[in-house]
């Protein structure tokens, strides 16, 4: 069987902890085009200098050059029975460009209230001293704002802001909307309900499951 997998869903619901579980149960590689980014900038390749001038002068990098880059990426060898992709397609051409290169067999939607995102990345705090990471709810530290470890002074990261989170959602939805349309138009999205606290990952994996498991 391949599981030729898309992973869609906001920032901070949790995608990458659900990712690398499954890449690991399934065995395939968990390709983040994030990392795509940063690797072939860091590398120097042709795309990545091109990449680099986008980012650096903060515009969206184009289409024709991500679709290049995963493109390439999914014909190496350990993509032979399939892939986890986080962060593609974040548009409908780039999502009709896939369909022609490479076929996907699901793409699991993880989903949950924005309420909920907002109160998992706003109430994280980091340590200004050493950056570990505590939830003023999940994981209080023992005294108020003060870190555990190294009596350092927890702070909350200026992107962990309310009003930047609930910025970020925003444009989220608005962005990725017509990519999810597309796709469920085409009859491949899975929408996994991912309001569960974190240690019951497996409630989440679970619904994931079921849709891999018909895969063939
Ligand atoms: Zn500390």
């Amino acid at each position: 069987m391949t599981a030729n997998i898309v992973v869609l869903g906001p920032p901070g619901v949790g995608k990458g902890t659900y990712s690398g579980f499954l890449a690991k149960k399934y065995g395939i590689p968990n390709i983040s085009v994030g990392d795509l980014f940063r690797n072939a900038i860091k590398n120097q390749t042709d795309l990545g200098k091109r990449i680099k001038s986008y980012v650096s002068s903060g515009d969206l990098v184009p289409d024709q050059i991500v679709i290049e880059l995963v493109k390439s990426r999914l014909e190496e060898a350990d993509c032979k029975n399939g892939f986890l992709l986080d962060g593609y397609p974040r548009t409908v051409p780039q999502a009709e460009a896939m369909m022609q290169f490479k076929k996907i067999d699901v793409a699991l939607n993880f989903v949950a209230p924005d309420e909920v995102i907002m109160e998992r990345i706003g109430g994280r705090r980091t340590c200004s001293k050493c950056g570990a990471i505590y939830h003023i709810k999940n994981v209080p530290p023992t005294i108020d704002g003060i870190c555990d470890r190294c009596t350092g002074r927890l702070v909350q990261r200026s992107d962990e802001k309310p009003e930047v989170i609930k910025n970020r959602l925003n444009v989220y939805s608005e962005k990725t909307k017509p990519v999810v349309d597309y796709l469920r138009k085409k009859g491949l999205v899975a929408d996994i309900d991912a309001n569960y606290p974190i240690e019951e990952i497996d409630k989440i994996i679970a619904q994931c499951e079921k849709y891999l498991s018909k895969l063939s």
